[in-house]
């Protein structure tokens, strides 16, 4: 999708720091950390948000959790604690439209969420 900061980040039109990468996921830092710890992980293909997302692709949400578990491990967070968070529309503050997850942790977060 031309126009998409993250489609661009795929197709490494924009220097972004990776963490991981295989043929169906990209994660890489945020450019403006919220925690210690900011990781967004995000389908290679293109779904504006979670409304987007037809049914029938529905194994990705499933396999980006999982992947973030582990980061969250590998980062040495894993234990102590992380939250992910799937902004989706105008309500949520999504400004990114392709779909992705937050990994945040390294600091005791606050609930409720702003
Ligand atoms: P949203 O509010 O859409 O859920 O979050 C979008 C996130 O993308 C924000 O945390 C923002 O800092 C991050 N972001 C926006 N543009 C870029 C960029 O060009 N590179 C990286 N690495 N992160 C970005
Ligand atoms: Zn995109």
């Amino acid at each position: 999708m031309k126009d998409c900061i993250f489609c661009k980040i795929i197709n490494r039109e924009i220097p972004t720091k990776i963490i991981f990468e295989d043929e169906r996921i990209l994660a890489f830092e945020d450019i403006n950390p919220k925690a210690p710890v900011h990781i967004l992980i995000i389908p290679k293909e293109h779904f504006a948000s979670l409304n987007e997302l037809p049914e029938e692709k529905r194994d990705i949400l499933g396999y980006i959790l999982l992947k973030a578990r582990k980061i969250a491990q590998e980062k040495g967070i894993g234990k102590k604690g992380y939250r992910i968070v799937l902004n989706t529309a105008e309500d949520s503050g999504q400004e990114v439209f392709h779909l992705h997850f937050h990994l945040l942790g390294g600091r005791r977060m606050t609930w409720p969420p702003g």
